[in-house]
C-alpha cells in the first residue's frame, strides 16, 4: 500500500486556498486531485487540533483543550499507530508537535533533530519561532524524504498563521502568501507524487479579518482539503463538507494500518 504526506498548513483558509493556491488548483481542476471543504472541529485553536487531526477524536475527549496544554498525547494517534505497525514516521513540524507525540516540555537543543526509531515521530525536525520560513521547513521536510522514506510524513508550515496574525486576514500579505506557499510547495509535491506518496493538504483552523482564530465563524474554522493520490484518478472540486476527524482514519486505511476503536469517523473514500 501507499505511503502518506500531510501537509497541515497553519491557519490556511478554505476560501483563501481555493482562490489563490493555482498549483493545487490546476491538479483539482485536472481530476488529479479531489478537493472537500472542511467544516473545522473546535475550538479553532492550533494545538487543540492538532491533537484532534492525529487522534481522530474531538478535544473533549483528547483533552487537549487549549494551546496552554503542554503534555504527551494519551490517545490512540497516527504517528504511534504507523510506528506501531513497523513502518517509519517523520514530521518537519511546530515544536507543540514533538511535545504532542515525542516529548514534553520541549528542549530546543536536545529535540530540535530526533532520530530515535523508539520515539512515535522516529525523525523529527522541529521549530519554535512563528515567522520560520516556510522554504527551509519543505527543503527539511523534502530531505526526510530522500533521506528515509517515511510512510506518514507531516509537514508543517507556519508562514500562514503568522502572515494572517501579524496582518490580518483580509490583507495582502496573507492573501500573497497563499499564492507564495502553492508556488513553494509545487515542485516538492510534483517529486513526492512521482515517489508515490498520497498527499492530502489541509489546515488546522483558519483565522479572520482581525487576525484571530479559535471562534466558530466560517472564516476561522473552514479549511481545505486537497487530496492527491498517485494510483486514483482524482474527482475535482466535490463542493462537499467533511470533518477534521476523517483524517486520521483516512491516512491509516491509505497505509493498511487497522483503524484504532477511538477513531470513529467513517475513513474517506476515494474510489
Ligand atoms: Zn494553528
Amino acid at each position: 500500500m501507499g505511503k502518506v504526506i500531510l501537509i497541515l498548513s497553519d491557519a490556511l483558509r478554505y476560501d483563501v486556498a481555493k482562490e489563490n493556491m493555482g498549483f493545487l488548483g490546476h491538479l483539482v481542476e485536472s481530476n488529479l486531485a479531489t478537493l472537500y471543504k472542511i467544516k473545522g472541529e473546535l475550538p479553532s485553536m492550533s494545538r487543540p487540533m492538532y491533537e484532534t487531526i492525529h487522534t481522530g477524536v474531538p478535544v473533549s475527549e483528547h483533552g487537549i483543550v487549549a494551546n496552554s496544554i503542554s503534555r504527551l498525547s494519551v490517545m490512540p494517534n497516527l504517528f504511534r499507530s504507523v510506528a506501531e505497525a513497523g513502518k517509519v514516521t517523520a514530521a518537519a513540524a511546530y515544536f507543540w508537535v514533538s511535545e504532542l507525540y515525542n516529548r514534553a516540555p520541549y528542549n530546543r537543543v536536545d529535540d530540535k533533530e530526533t532520530d530515535d526509531e523508539f520515539l512515535a515521530i522516529q525523525h523529527g525536525r522541529f521549530y519554535t519561532e512563528d515567522d520560520y520560513p516556510d522554504i527551509e521547513l519543505f527543503a527539511a521536510a523534502a530531505h526526510l524524504v530522500r533521506k528515509y522514506s517515511p510512510d506518514y510524513l507531516l509537514v508543517h508550515p507556519m508562514g500562514m498563521d503568522y502572515h494572517g496574525e501579524t496582518y490580518g486576514a483580509d490583507s495582502k500579505e496573507y492573501r500573497n502568501h497563499a499564492i507564495r506557499q502553492d508556488m513553494r510547495l509545487a515542485p516538492f509535491i510534483q517529486e513526492w507524487m512521482e515517489r508515490g506518496y498520497n498527499i492530502l493538504v489541509t489546515g488546522d483552523h483558519g483565522i479572520n479579518k482581525d487576525g484571530a482564530h479559535g471562534g466558530t465563524t466560517p472564516e476561522q474554522r473552514d479549511v481545505p482539503l486537497f487530496c492527491i493520490q498517485p494510483t486514483v484518478k482524482g474527482r475535482g472540486d466535490t463542493g462537499q463538507v467533511v470533518s477534521h476527524l476523517q483524517i486520521a482514519p483516512t491516512i491509516l486505511k491509505l497505509l493498511n494500518i487497522p483503524i484504532p476503536e477511538t477513531m470513529k469517523q467513517k475513513p474517506l473514500s476515494f474510489d
